[in-house]
């Protein structure tokens, strides 16, 4: 069952529950971030009580756990990057802080009681689907036997490292933004950043002014969508704790998701008015907030507004502009013990280099050895590129389900919203093996083939497809991406077509 609230054009997608009637079903979680959450909440809720979380880490909290820079914070407004079932009156400003949104979901976790049934420390090394059911081996040896595995192993948690010479002679700190060292201090020091996407950026805003120079390495200019970010007042807290629909009007705010329909049709027709305005947008950001020509067409892209994932920025354009701000444009020769030489032969001396260089987006739940039926390795299936139905399931890994996997929606929008409209449709899977009408199922062959089809047609006009190199592609180009719009997903989603699938006795 799911209720919808329309708001605009945009519905939001509530829940998805069903009654069970089979409570011996065993379930392994994989990973205890955003959506393991979600799917370990949702089981329990529904009167599951074999239900067990395996995270390789000692704590909850996934992509917000991993990083802790600073200057962290979610672009989607904190309201709207709230589980439907757990809003949170005591969010500290419209776009909340990373440390803040790994709080809300320790707090989530701990409200549920999903402490309970997380086991920490259990990285997963394969799964194997035998005889109807998985078996779930972790590193440390241990073995858990399920029915149904759910994998919420996230997109963006496996950091890539530049391939840039003389990395490992840098003599200071050196790392990657996801594996920031405990206790480093940057004030006063000359800070080096190489990589301008949404974590460099936000970097660089957050250590200007308090570095002693910023010197940030840009390899292809980025469009910067101008945001507003203000802090709520105690006050406001006060009335949101008070009155849940002050909190329902922010998240369901026509001009926020006027803002996201806008951008999801924009996404899949580049052509058309949304993009131009959003285009518009960042030009003319770009435009009037650079003063000085030379430095604004060294920061001007030359693909289009959207192309890589657009970084939303209050202030970056303001801090670049700073006297102990540089942004350099010149290619990287290599990194020396001393800083960072370009190829005009320049160096940058700096005193630590942080790599906000981005990550390996095709992984998902590799490097786990994942055996479906008949011992076919889903590492043999992903050869070519990951490919799910939906982004959900596969043909011969029965009852394996992913939230947000490969070929799902993406954009700059709540990936919480999107897991529990994918959750709306697994549960709806979940129903036909709790009545015990198949013991497990999966897509078809035809159906997958005949998806993937469509959306890589689909997928190579978008936006992404339109010539510029980002983490959205696969390694032969084409966006690995929701290539229709959000409409479309929620439709997709909310009732599953059951002649695509194979259900197994
Ligand atoms: P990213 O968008 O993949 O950006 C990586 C950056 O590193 C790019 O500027 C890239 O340059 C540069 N780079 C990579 N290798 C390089 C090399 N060898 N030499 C020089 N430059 C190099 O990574 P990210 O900034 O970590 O962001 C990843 C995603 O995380 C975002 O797109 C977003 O979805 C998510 N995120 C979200 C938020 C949020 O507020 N919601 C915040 C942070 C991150 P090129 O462009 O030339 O390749």
């Amino acid at each position: 069952m799911s209720r919808r609230i329309r708001s605009g054009t945009l519905s939001i997608h509530r829940t998805g529950r069903h009654n069970i009637t089979n409570k011996a079903l065993r379930f392994v979680v994989i990973g205890s971030g955003m959506a393991g959450i979600l799917a370990g909440m949702r089981l329990r809720e529904a009167g599951y009580d074999k239900v067990t979380i395996l995270e390789k880490t000692s704590a909850v909290g996934g992509t917000w756990r991993e990083n802790r820079y600073p200057g962290l914070y979610c672009d989607v407004p904190a309201h709207a990057y709230t589980y439907s079932f757990a809003p949170n009156p005591n969010w500290s400003s419209y776009l909340a802080p990373g440390p803040e949104i790994r709080r809300y979901f320790e707090d989530v976790a701990r409200r549920y009681g999903l402490y309970d049934i997380i086991r920490f420390g259990e990285e997963i090394a394969h799964c194997s689907f035998d005889n109807a059911r998985w078996t779930v081996v972790s590193k440390t040896g241990a073995k858990y036997e399920a029915d149904v595995v759910v994998a919420a192993t996230g997109v963006l948690h496996h950091p890539r490292m530049p391939d840039i010479a003389g990395l490992g002679t840098f003599a200071g700190p050196c790392f990657h933004s996801a594996r920031w060292p405990d206790g480093i201090q940057l004030d006063g020091k000359r800070v080096g950043i190489i990589g301008n996407g949404s974590t460099g950026v936000q970097l660089v805003s957050a250590l200007a002014g308090h570095a002693h120079r910023v010197t940030h390495f840009q390899r292809s200019p980025q469009w910067i969508m101008p945001v507003e970010n203000r802090p709520y007042t105690d006050e406001e807290r006060r009335a949101f704790r008070a009155d849940p629909a002050l909190v329902e009007a922010i998240r369901f705010d026509k001009t926020y998701l006027g803002n996201v329909q806008r951008f999801t049709e924009a996404i899949s027709d580049p052509a058309s008015p949304q993009m131009a305005m959003i285009e518009a947008i960042c030009q003319e950001h770009l435009e009037k907030s650079i003063a000085d020509p030379t430095l604004r067409e060294r920061l001007r892209p030359t693909y289009r507004a959207a192309c890589k994932r657009l970084v939303f920025s209050p202030d970056y354009f303001k801090m670049v502009q700073r006297p102990d701000v540089e942004v350099v444009t010149m290619r990287i020769r290599q990194i020396e013990p001393q800083g960072v030489r370009t190829i005009d032969g320049v160096a940058y001396p700096l005193d630590v280099l942080i790599l906000a260089t981005g990550f390996h987006a095709d992984r998902f739940m590799r490097p786990i050895g994942i055996y479906g039926r008949g011992g076919v390795r889903l590492e043999d299936v992903w050869a070519k590129r990951p490919h799910a139905y939906l982004a959900i399931s596969m043909p011969e890994f029965p009852n394996l389900f992913m939230l947000n996997g490969p070929g799902g929606p993406v954009g700059n929008f709540s990936l919480i919203d999107i897991a529990e409209r994918q959750w709306g449709y697994i549960s709806q899977l979940l129903a036909l093996i709790d009545r015990g009408e198949c013991r497990a199922i999966c897509p078809s062959h035809e159906t997958l083939a005949a998806y993937e089809k469509r959306r890589i047609i689909a997928a190579r006009r978008t936006i992404f497809g339109s010539g510029c190199s980002s983490w959205y592609l696969d390694a032969e180009g084409v966006p690995n991406t929701w290539p229709w719009s959000y409409d479309a997903f929620a439709e997709q989603m909310a009732k599953p077509d059951l002649t695509a699938f194979e259900r197994i006795a």
